[in-house]
């Protein structure tokens, strides 16, 4: 197996868990490792560090598997799903909820690997190239750690190519339905695992959505980038007594509508908007239009930092429009999901925007993701969502 020589200093990151190795950080190595392929990492003092995956196209050159020497196959991933699985079994039970997120990557100890569950349905995004390299096994543990035939996947995310792999999406084993339908609080919603956006359901939301619901009694609320209409469902089944939905995206629309009347909502109280957000949330400030509670949850406008100037412009000016339009005690619940953005500066973000439009609020409640999206307290890159629940004086 090839080795690498870390620089002087820089095996204190991996001392301290961190699973990444970035290419400035290597001294040297032996060989010419293969994408993806085992490498074993030393200190410069020849201290043995671990085991990673080598990948030569990206700047995170190695993801660590294990600090400990351990052979990395088909037990050790056996392992570690069923270590991802008992998590998942504390809460799981309690609210009888049929989808969530079953491994997620980095935070269950197998960088690159993704994997949400939908009923008997798993869709599994494989990232980076140790992932893609160990595919066949990690598979087959998957199938044999859950008992789950029924794999699609949806290996079509961006980030691939910065691992020099090619996008890849399609059914691996077991019958995949068009549409799935889950169960989530009592709510039942469809997912598209196979044409929509990610994995097909923002499970990261799953608390959230409850959290929001709760203010939305007898409320008008607008739902900002609402997708296939979550956070409306649960808003309208509090009793809000009108849900706005905007959403650019017609598939989002159209399966927002269907969900509604899977939940048996009437289908005529509210509103479902196929409009941009930038310019739908204008288009209502100049007809003067009101809510009670407004829901902000864009996507991510900043992956990595280097977008972190631009995605702020994009955070203020939606945060700032959401506030015009609320009414004196109103709630706006606003989210990030940027992994650019730090906790403190969308708090900042959020500030600047009242700051701007003229008016007061108070921080009510932060909110973060959900238990099965957990935090790697070693990487903290695993804590990507922040809501900030606020009430305007
Ligand atoms: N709140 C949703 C998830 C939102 S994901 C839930 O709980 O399920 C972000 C959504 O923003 C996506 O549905 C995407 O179609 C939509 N979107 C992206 N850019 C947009 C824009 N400029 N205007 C309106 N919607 C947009």
């Amino acid at each position: 197996m090839n080795e690498i020589i870390l620089k002087p200093g820089k095996e204190k990151a991996i001392l301290r868990r961190h699973p990444w190795i970035f290419s400035g950080a290597i001294d040297s190595m032996t060989g010419n490792p293969e994408n993806g392929s085992l490498v074993r990492v030393y200190s410069k003092k020849n201290e043995y560090l671990g085991i990673g995956s080598y990948s030569p196209h990206s700047q995170i050159r190695i993801r660590m598997w294990s600090f400990a020497d351990e052979e990395i196959n088909y037990d050790f991933f056996c392992q570690k799903i069923s270590d991802a699985k008992k998590k998942r079994l504390t809460f799981i039970n309690k609210y009888k909820d049929s989808a969530w997120r079953l491994v997620y990557a980095e935070s269950d100890l197998i960088p690159g690997l993704i994997v949400d569950q939908y009923n008997d349905v798993l869709v599994v995004q494989i990232l980076s190239s140790g992932a893609e390299y160990f595919r066949e096994t990690i598979i087959k543990a998957l199938i044999d750690v859950t008992g789950i035939e029924n794999i699609f996947e949806r290996s079509d995310s961006e980030v691939r190519k910065l691992e020099g792999l090619p996008e890849r999406s399609g059914a691996i084993s077991g019958i995949i339905p068009d549409n799935v339908e889950i169960v989530e609080d009592g709510y039942r919603f469809l997912v598209d695992i196979i044409g929509s956006q990610k994995t097909g359901f923002y499970l990261d939301q799953r608390l959230n959505r409850r959290i929001v619901a709760d203010y939305c009694s007898e409320k008008n609320v607008l739902n900002v980038f609402s997708f296939t209409g979550a956070f409306s469902i649960y808003a309208i089944g509090s009793g809000a007594t009108k849900v706005v939905s905007m959403d650019s995206s017609q598939e989002a629309i159209s399966l927002a509508k269907r969900n509604h009347i899977l939940n048996g909502f009437a289908e005529n109280d509210h509103q479902w908007i196929e409009m941009d957000a930038f310019m739908g949330l204008r288009k209502m400030r100049d007809q003067n239009q009101k809510f009670d509670v407004i829901i902000l949850d864009p996507p991510k406008f900043a992956p990595t930092v280097s977008h972190v100037n631009k995605a702020a412009r994009a955070y203020k000016d939606i945060n700032l429009l959401a506030l015009k339009l609320l009414n004196s005690g109103g709630i706006l619940a606003t989210f990030s999901c940027s992994g650019g953005v730090s906790d403190a500066l969308f708090q900042k973000i959020v500030a600047d925007a009242a700051l701007d439009a003229g008016v007061e609020i108070s921080l009510l409640e932060k909110l973060s993701q959900g238990p099965d999206h957990p935090i790697n307290l070693y990487y903290p890159e695993s804590a990507y969502l922040k809501g900030l629940i606020c009430i305007k004086n």
